[in-house]
């Protein structure tokens, strides 16, 4: 069924009867060409490229709980292309062009917004890593515009300019940044593939590989052993625990994120803010509410659930970048496991066992990346080659010490 205004007048005159399942709920088979676990973003994008971009057929996505209750569904929705590193910038700007055509290429509404990200300045050295930063994204056709005090003074005269610990001295803005409802990106790729023959198979654990002679030749789910030619591994904030089951130890550590949400407020900010003196950024959902988050908890867990230090430690980043939120009201918290990688950026990449693909490591900036993370992962399991926007991305960065060290803070989760 394609979407259309058509389709919702017509709909709507005739009692919303027409309106069918966006997906079909199927048995597995025994066995297929792709095997994708994880039913995330990333897992949901590279099933739908794997089949309309390259053509492949007898693919399945595995997933444990349910399409989209995972970290795609948890994140603060924020889409954005302002890298410095030659090894990122061209692959998040591959994204973001990807965003820029999305709903029209799954016909489903995303709501991606493109409302604009401005990272503010707070000290002159400051402003030299971002000037660098804005020239890199500009050489490699993003858009970035360093502005003074006065133009953000301009946007969001509320914003604590002058009696601050940390006054703003300017700011780097890429006005392309903005902001994608997150469940809708989940649902309108697994509609998408659904659509061109993939099975979602919805409550079935990933509990095992079966490999031979180096080989895989399948996985051992909850609902029993389903063989498979390939299988990528997409399940961010489990990828050790699931990569343990092809005897494998990554360089990765899983930790929670939290984010917040206030009550509904009336429109105060347009876009996307982040302060530069902490870790805090905001920005406000079209409902009303401010969506903001901070720093990971900072400890190793598979709970999806924070504590309250690190609550304080974001209303503390909060209050001293726009001290109006104190008066806000916070309506929910909630938190996701994220696959923090020791440099802070991630893996596409193949792996010593014959046919078995990993993609993780995406820190707590993988939604933005979820258009280019499937298209290149579908690439790689499709050709046995990375695309090259993805090459950098290799398991063996540390061994050779090619780090993509993006905010060089050494191998520190907390920091990246
Ligand atoms: C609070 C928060 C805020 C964030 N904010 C942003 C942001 O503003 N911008 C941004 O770019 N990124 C952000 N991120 C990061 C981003 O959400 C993640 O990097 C990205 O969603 C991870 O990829 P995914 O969507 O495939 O993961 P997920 O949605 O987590 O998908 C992985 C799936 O694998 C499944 N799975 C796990 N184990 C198994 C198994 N054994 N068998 C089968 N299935 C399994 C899980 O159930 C899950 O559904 C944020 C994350 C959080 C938690």
């Amino acid at each position: 069924m394609r979407y259309s205004g058509f389709r919702v007048i017509a709909e709507a005159l005739t009692g919303h009867k027409g309106w069918k399942p966006v997906w079909r709920d199927p048995a597995p088979q025994a066995e297929y060409d792709y095997i994708i676990v994880g039913g995330g973003g990333h897992g949901l994008a590279t099933a739908y490229y794997l089949a309309k971009e390259f053509g492949q057929k007898r693919i399945a996505v595995i997933e444990k709980g349910y399409l989209g209750g995972g970290n795609v569904g948890r994140n603060t929705t924020i889409i954005r292309s302002n890298y410095l590193l030659d090894g990122n910038e061209p692959f998040y700007e591959f994204s973001l062009k990807l965003w820029e055509g999305l709903e029209q290429d799954f016909n489903y509404n995303a709501m991606v917004s493109q409302r604009g990200i401005l990272n503010l300045i707070h000290s002159d050295a400051q402003r030299d890593a971002f000037t660098r930063r804005g020239n890199a994204m500009i050489l490699n056709g993003a858009d970035a515009d360093l502005l003074d005090r006065e133009q953000i003074r301009a946007m969001y005269p509320w914003l604590n300019f002058d009696d601050a610990r940390f006054p703003i001295k300017g700011g780097l803005a890429q006005r392309r940044g903005g902001t994608v409802r997150h469940d809708a990106v989940a649902w309108g790729y697994a509609r998408g593939a659904d659509s061109r023959g993939v099975d979602l198979i919805q409550n079935c654990e990933v509990t095992g590989m079966r490999i031979e002679n180096g080989k895989i030749l399948g996985v051992e789910t909850s609902r029993g052993f389903i063989g498979a030619k390939k299988v990528g591994v997409a399940v961010a904030g489990s990828s050790s625990r699931v990569m343990a089951h092809a005897g494998m130890r990554l360089p990765i550590e899983s930790h929670v994120l939290q984010a917040f949400v206030s009550e509904g407020l009336k429109p105060l900010i347009d876009g996307v803010i982040t302060f530069g003196a902490g870790h805090f950024y905001v920005s406000q959902s079209d409902k009303g509410g401010l969506v903001f988050g901070g720093d990971i908890d900072g400890y190793n867990t598979y709970a999806q659930r924070g504590n309250l230090p690190v609550i304080e430690d974001v209303a503390e980043g909060g209050m001293a970048l726009m001290p109006a939120i104190g008066r806000a009201r916070l309506l929910r918290t909630w938190g996701g496991v994220m696959d923090m990688s020791m440099d802070g950026s991630p893996f596409i990449d193949k792996t010593p066992v014959d046919g078995l693909y990993f993609n993780g490591g995406w820190c707590y900036g993988g939604f933005k990346a979820t258009p280019a993370s499937g298209w290149c992962f579908a690439h790689l399991m499709a050709k046995d080659a990375p695309h090259k926007v993805a090459t950098a991305y290799r398991l063996d960065r540390f061994l050779k010490g090619k780090m993509i060290d993006e905010k060089g803070q050494g191998a520190q989760p907390n920091l990246h």
